[in-house]
């Protein structure tokens, strides 16, 4: 039977695709560190995920803040946004006629990025839409706050099987507990853990144990 436990945070794969390090110092090890950029990214997600804010336009159902899962990833998270677009080959919408073609939308605060992170997380929430709703998404997209612009996304199987695959990575690595050594790259300057992740000290020791001699060094 799958427990409760063994589903990751959807949103976790932005963090695996930037550093697989970043990513198991948040999940496995529960580090943390605010920067400027990722406290405007919550604020950025918290307007959007303000599910008081569902709305009908004349053709498009927009729901904010969608719980969403994949049995199949062993993922959960949550949409941004979800619009639901009157089209006559798409599915049926509870308390709505019609039918309705579904289209997810990530919001970010930059601007599109030379990784794929954002894309793989609206690949991955396009697959627990798609199984959830028994429907199919072949698009969605990507706002970003600083350029105030949709970037398209095409879900393709291509992209559909690099998210596939990060996940089962990180399922590997959750199961393990293993959090991978610091290899620096350019992304370190950008990182918001930098400081706990301190990449030019840390080559072999894991920051449970670091923490752990600094607070022994402090008592000593
Ligand atoms: S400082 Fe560099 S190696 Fe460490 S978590 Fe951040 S990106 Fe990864």
């Amino acid at each position: 039977m799958i427990s409760h436990y063994d589903y990751l945070q959807l949103s976790g794969i932005q963090h695996f695709v930037f550093c697989r390090r970043q990513w198991a110092l948040i999940f496995i090890e529960n580090q943390w560190a605010d920067n400027l950029r990722t406290v405007e990214g919550t604020l950025l997600h918290e307007k959007a995920h303000d599910p008081t804010s569902d709305e009908k336009r004349k053709d498009i159902i927009i729901v904010r803040g969608m719980p969403i899962k994949s049995d199949k990833l062993r993922i959960t998270g949550i949409c941004d946004v979800v619009e639901f677009i009157a089209d006559e080959n798409g599915i049926h919408i509870n308390n709505y006629e019609g039918k309705y073609k579904v289209y997810p939308i990530e919001y970010k605060r930059g601007e599109p990025k030379e990784n794929e992170a954002d894309i793989l997380q609206l690949v991955a929430q396009a697959i627990c839409l798609e199984e959830m709703l028994c429907c199919s998404i072949n698009e969605g997209a990507i706002y970003y706050g600083k350029t105030r612009r949709r970037q398209k996304v095409q879900i393709t199987d291509s992209l559909r099987n690099s998210t596939t695959r990060f996940f089962k990575e990180m399922h590997e690595y959750t199961q393990r507990q293993y959090t991978p050594k610091v290899k620096p790259t350019k992304s370190c300057n950008a990182c918001s853990l930098k400081n706990i992740c301190l990449p030019k000290l840390m080559k072999s020791k894991s920051v449970k144990d670091y923490i752990a001699n600094h607070i022994a060094d402090e008592k000593a």
